[in-house]
């Protein structure tokens, strides 16, 4: 692998069979793919100044290892995904635990059996929990929606408090809207959780922190002789969609060109902007060796930021007396002035604007899109991997 910075004078796309555009898990799974399988020389082009897309980590000037884009944390059932991304890392132990902040009180997310008794006191507690064992069965997880609409007095009661008090001020903060106004998809994924499991994914397999970061990680999925990543360079200023070609440097380019950024900038938003949620990430070194007793404290009905996340929590590195934190803002996206594109809001409306975009590139047979931002889906890393698996398995069929 060779990483520059910029294009080299005389760059030559047709000197690659491929192109891929972004350096974060779907372009460099692609990436590693096609190189191994087809023996494909392949370009990477990233505008930003680092591998690894939104799952970059670095040490900051205290030492510690944090995540530029906010907290990641790895956790997949599926084991195709694991097999390959296991090829490069190797991973911790760790299992990722929430605490909401609850006018002062920390308790479990998701909300739990102890979450339960702390809401409601032991004896009260106990005699929902034994309600929402019978009801729904044990080590179950019940979305908040479904719970609302059960019509019994106790369901509503655990309901009513669970929806006031983890989900509608944190969803206001973070959407600006309130949970029945979003997807449902969106707060099922973190259910009420009929059981005593306190990790925030139970039941995943397959959960951990890469042992020597991300970063480090994708160092060894580009690792390889036919890959080079060119940082720095927006592949709008080289490459053109028309209607069933590509042009790359002014000229048609005939490899595969695999594009995970967002298609509306493709476009210079011409059908209209694709809508997001971004986030101003805060990060705060202290003098002090831990903060908060989890990786992260939710902070459900108070502040104006969603959560804070301590990173030596979830990476388990040691450096005395010193630990960093981030707290999330969560705000409105602003179109083509260069803020990052977060979160995805999916609704009818921007989905059909969404494939209004990808009806255009359909018809150029070389172009592939995948990925969180070229998809418009709200995807977990290994949602992302699994898809760019799946996409470089075509392509290499096709080969
Ligand atoms: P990205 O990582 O965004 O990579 C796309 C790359 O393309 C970027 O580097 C971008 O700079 C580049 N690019 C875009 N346009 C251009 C262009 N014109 N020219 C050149 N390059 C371009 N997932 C989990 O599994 N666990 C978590 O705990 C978790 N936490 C998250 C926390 C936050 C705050 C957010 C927002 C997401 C989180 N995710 C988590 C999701 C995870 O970040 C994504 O699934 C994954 O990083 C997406 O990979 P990607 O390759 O699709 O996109
Ligand atoms: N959510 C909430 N309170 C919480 C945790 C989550 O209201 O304490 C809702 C909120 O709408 C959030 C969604 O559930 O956006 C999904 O949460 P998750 O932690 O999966 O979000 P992410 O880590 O992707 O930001």
């Amino acid at each position: 692998m060779s990483i520059s910075h910029g294009l080299p004078e005389g760059f030559s796309p047709q000197s690659y069979d491929a192109i891929v555009v972004g350096a974060g898990y779907a372009g460099a799974v692609c990436a590693r793919r096609l190189t191994e399988a087809c023996g494909s020389k392949v370009a990477v082009v990233e505008r930003r100044s680092h591998i690894a897309g939104n799952a970059y980590d670095y040490e900051d000037e205290a030492g510690v290892l944090v995540h530029k884009y906010g907290p990641h944390i790895y956790h997949t059932a599926d084991e195709r995904v694991h097999e390959f991304l296991s090829r490069f890392t190797s991973w911790t132990e760790y299992s990722h635990k929430v605490l909401a902040n609850v006018h002062g009180t920390l308790m479990p997310v998701p909300f739990n059996h102890r979450s339960l008794r702390l809401a409601f006191g032991d004896e009260r507690g106990e005699e929902l929990y034994q309600k929402l064992v019978a009801t729904f069965g044990e080590n179950k997880k019940v979305p908040i929606l479904e719970l609302r609409r059960k019509n019994d007095p106790d369901l509503e009661e655990v309901a009513d408090y669970v929806y006031e008090n983890v989900f509608l001020h944190y969803t206001m903060k973070q959407w600006g809207k309130t949970p029945d106004q979003i997807d449902a998809a969106v707060t099922s994924r973190v259910p009420v959780f009929v059981g005593d499991d306190d990790r925030y994914f139970p039941q995943a397999p397959h959960q951990g922190m890469p042992a020597e970061g991300y970063t480090t990680l994708f160092e060894h999925m580009l690792d390889h002789d036919l890959i080079n990543v060119f940082l720095d360079v927006d592949v709008r200023d080289i490459l053109k969609v028309k209607e069933s070609t590509v042009e790359v440097c002014g000229k048609p380019y005939g490899g595969e060109v695999i594009y995970t950024g967002a298609l509306d900038e493709l476009f210079d938003l011409d059908l209209g902007a694709l809508p997001y949620r971004t986030v101003d990430m805060v990060f705060e070194t202290l003098d002090m060796d831990q903060f908060q007793p989890v990786g992260t404290v939710n902070y459900t009905v108070s502040e104006n930021f969603t959560r804070i996340t301590e990173f030596k929590n979830m990476t388990g590195q040691v450096v005395p007396g010193k630990t960093t934190i981030l707290r999330e803002y969560s705000r409105e996206y602003l179109p083509g002035v260069g803020e990052t594109p977060y979160y995805v809001i999916g609704n009818a409306k921007n989905r059909e604007l969404y494939q209004a975009y990808r009806d255009r590139v359909r018809g150029v047979l070389n172009f592939h899109v995948v990925g969180r931002l070229a998809e418009y889906r709200y995807y977990d890393m290994d949602g992302v991997v699994a898809s760019a698996l799946e996409l470089s398995d075509e392509i290499i069929q096709s080969h």
